[in-house]
């Protein structure tokens, strides 16, 4: 990676400012926590990583870099129905391509399941939780509501002896699924519903991903989450805002087990337009076949946009762009599309590709000759060079290229207009061929010899500058062009009665099977990410054969973001 000679160590090392770096940097000043920043990132095994995941590992990640600390993956595995050793390895992988560093901190809830256990005996002893005899429907009927007060289980008075004895017996599996519950004695008149005698342990005859048929009784998350926090001596437990009915609740565990307290603290969920961030409807997605799997790469997974050929550093940009609030709402997709445009323009070598091919002759040019035209391969950054385009007789442009009846605007190729190839030469349509439908087939051309490299020696301008390819050379590729999942802004509203993939948006995928590249890219290794000129910014995907590249458009080269920015400036 190149270093910035001109920035200040202290500012390049500085993360965006936000309340929670406030919170961190009062607590350093303070010495809260000796100085230490310990973050954690906590999935949950049921499902890929999305975007929305990768604003948690920004933030978490980012914060333990920033100020030398440590950030530690942990499964939240307490779910044993839903969890699948699938979703663990997309998981990791996907972390670390996001540039998490973990470290040898990669750590499971469900290794915490026997302290759990003794933690809950010790608050069985304490007097502060009961077996309850409930069903769950009866549970959620004496919890009451917002506005009713909930009821007290007739169980909640038993011993502490006879407690313990079914707490025991729960767990030897003496019992079936649903028939007890284990619950913290708390409040069943208290304002926050979280607080009314929770559900500590439930009864789950089920096969576990890492401890397998050894337990059957399983924590809830609540349960779970601070006393893992605790036990890894997390400083900040950072986590989304509908966490926040639930800080009395992690707070009030740590304290009556009287162990290690991490301050809680919740910030705003990313939403975007056209998308949905929520792993149940991706997974129903994938499921039911709408996408071609969790790495289709219209999905806003990670293991999907990794595919699109959206870079690391693009989404890291983004997610510190949008940063951190007390309140939620919803990011333009343009504003992510905007920080992958702003980095593959750093990154990407720029190639000729003709999507849609229309033939050109140019009737003056020699025929069997080829020339060598000279390309620039990223303006952008001069060390990448420059290549070799071949140049011959017949070429293909694009259909959009070409008018035979231009309206005022359109400067491209017509019917005796000049126009320059890029790094080629200058030419002039002068006749068009047709087929029996009246379709332009093929347009014949002249050419200035003394254009070559796309000046004229007198000066004279054109209007326009199109790319090109020798028909000879080009080679053949797919092309798969996309366009957003869902055809509304806000595809979590769905009509009463209907399905949220009402809102999928049908032309969400175009694919251009014979689309013309330059023969230089021939061998392009999956995941190579070009600018095709004046089309977008492509990438190889893993459907590549030997025998034919596929390429992913990862985003056009229009920046709607660029332009509302632009008109907001302008505003006075
Ligand atoms: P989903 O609703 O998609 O299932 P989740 O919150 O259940 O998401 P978890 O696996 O529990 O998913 O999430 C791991 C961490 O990522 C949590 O700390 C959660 O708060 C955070 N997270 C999940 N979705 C978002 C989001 N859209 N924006 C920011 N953080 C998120
Ligand atoms: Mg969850």
């Amino acid at each position: 990676m190149a270093i910035d000679q001109t920035s200040e160590p202290k500012a390049a090392a500085a993360g965006p400012s936000h309340f929670i770096r406030e919170i961190i940097l009062e607590d350093l000043k303070t010495n809260k926590w000796g100085g230490r920043v310990h973050t954690r990132f906590p999935p949950e095994p049921n499902g890929y990583l999305h975007i929305g995941h990768a604003k948690s590992i920004s933030i978490n990640f980012g914060l333990a870099q920033e100020f030398g600390g440590l950030c530690n993956l942990r499964f939240d595995d307490t779910n044993p129905s839903k969890e699948e050793t699938e979703y663990v390895d997309s998981i990791i992988e996907d972390v670390r391509w996001l540039g998490g560093d973990f470290g040898d901190r990669l750590f499971y809830a469900s290794d915490y399941f026997q302290q759990l256990y003794e933690w809950a005996v010790q608050l069985i002893k304490a007097g502060k939780a009961y077996v309850c005899d409930l069903t769950a429907e009866q549970v959620r009927e004496y919890r009451g509501t917002l506005t009713d007060p909930g009821r007290e289980s007739p169980w909640r008075n038993r011993s502490i002896e006879e407690n313990l004895d079914l707490f025991e017996r729960m767990k030897k599996g003496e019992f079936p699924d649903g028939a007890r519950t284990l619950r913290a004695k708390i409040d069943m008149a208290s304002r926050n519903l979280n607080l009314r005698d929770p559900v500590m342990y439930r009864i789950l005859h089920a096969d576990h991903h890492r401890t397998g048929d050894k337990w059957c009784i399983y924590p809830m998350y609540d349960f779970t989450h601070g006393e893992s926090d605790s036990i890894e001596r997390i400083t900040h437990s950072i986590c989304t805002l509908e966490f926040e009915d639930h800080r009395p609740l992690y707070d009030w565990y740590l304290e009556q087990l009287g162990i290690y307290h991490p301050q809680q603290i919740e910030f705003d969920r990313l939403n975007l337009t056209y998308t949905l961030l929520s792993k149940r409807r991706l997974l129903t997605l994938v499921k039911e076949g709408y996408v071609s799997g969790w790495d289709d790469p219209r999905m806003p997974t990670i293991t999907g946009i990794r595919r699109r050929g959206y870079t690391p550093e693009a989404i890291r940009n983004f997610c510190r762009a949008i940063g951190v609030s007390k309140t939620n709402g919803t990011i333009e997709l343009s504003l992510l599309e905007h920080h992958v445009r702003e980095d593959l323009n750093k990154r990407a070598l720029r190639v000729m590709a003709v999507l849609r091919p229309l033939r050109v002759v140019i009737d003056n040019y020699p025929e069997g000759q080829t020339e060598e035209m000279e390309a620039t391969n990223n303006p952008e950054d001069a060390s990448a060079g420059t290549r070799k385009v071949p140049f011959s007789r017949v070429l293909y442009i694009e259909q959009d290229d070409f008018r035979e009846d231009p309206p005022k605007q359109y400067f491209r190729l017509s019917p005796g207009r000049e126009v320059r190839l890029r790094y080629g030469y200058f030419i002039t349509a002068q006749s068009v061929v047709k087929d029996a439908s009246g379709q332009v087939v093929e347009v014949h051309c002249t050419y200035d010899p003394a254009t070559r490299g796309g000046n004229a020696p007198d000066g004279r301008k054109v209007k326009s500058t199109i790319h090109w390819l020798s028909a000879a050379h080009a080679m053949e590729a797919e092309v798969r062009l996309y366009d957003n999942l869902f055809a509304v802004p806000n595809p979590g509203d769905v009509p009463e009665g209907q399905e949220f993939t009402v809102n999928l948006n049908p032309k969400s995928l175009e694919v251009v099977p014979n689309a013309k590249l330059e023969p230089g890219l021939r061998g392009a290794a999956v995941a190579s990410r070009y600018q095709f000129e004046r089309l977008g910014y492509f990438c190889v995907d893993k459907d590549s054969t030997s025998g034919k590249l596929v390429f992913n458009r990862t985003v056009g080269l229009r920046d709607t973001w660029a332009k509302i920015e632009k008109a907001q400036q302008a505003k006075p």
